[in-house]
This record gives C-alpha cells, structure tokens and sequence, in this order.
C-alpha cells in the first residue's frame, strides 16, 4: 500500500477510503490532474480502474444528466 506517485506508505484507513497516493501536496496535484483525464470507474472482479475521459464520453454524461 504505497503512494503510486511518490512510492510512500498510505496509511491504512486513506487507503481504504480509496486513495491510492500518500496526503503530500504534490501527490494530491498529480493526482488530480491526472482524475481530470481520466475517471475512476468500479469494474466487477477487477476493482477500481482508471479510464481516459475523452471529450465524447464528458458530452455524453452531461447531455444524458439533462
Ligand atoms: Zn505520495
């Protein structure tokens, strides 16, 4: 259970919650530069994976919400 951005140890309790990355500062910001490409989605058996938010699917999802 290690940072995937630094390599540090993420305490157990964040890394429940989901966070894969450690509370530094700039882990937090590659991160979430990195969410604003992609999204987190639950795939079944597999877990959590990350896939690239093109813009097609970003309209998709707002144009479906409306
Ligand atoms: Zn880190």
């Amino acid at each position: 259970m290690n940072c995937v951005v630094c390599g540090q140890p993420v305490i157990q309790a964040r890394w429940e919650l989901g966070y894969d990355y450690c509370m530094s500062p700039d882990c937090a910001h590659e991160l979430r530069d990195r969410q604003s490409k992609y999204r987190l989605i639950l795939v079944p058996k597999q877990g959590f994976t990350y896939v690239e938010a093109t813009s097609t699917d970003l309209q998709t999802g707002k144009s479906s919400g409306r």
